[in-house]
C-alpha cells in the first residue's frame, strides 16, 4: 500500500507544473503533472508546506 505525500514541485518548461509526490513507506518518487485546471494556489501553498 502506498502512501503519498506531497514531496515537491517542479517547473518543467514543456510540461509546466509538476507536481512531486513521495510514498512515505518505501520512500518511491511519482510525479504527476498539474491540470490546467488545477488549483495551481494550492498546490504552491502545498509545496510550502511541511508534507
Ligand atoms: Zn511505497
Amino acid at each position: 500500500m502506498e502512501i503519498w505525500s506531497l514531496f515537491g514541485l517542479e517547473i518543467d518548461s514543456k510540461k509546466g507544473y509538476v507536481i512531486v509526490f513521495r510514498c512515505k513507506k518505501c520512500g518511491m518518487i511519482r510525479k504527476n503533472k498539474a491540470a490546467e485546471d488545477d488549483d495551481m494556489d494550492l498546490i504552491i501553498e502545498l509545496s510550502k508546506g511541511d508534507y
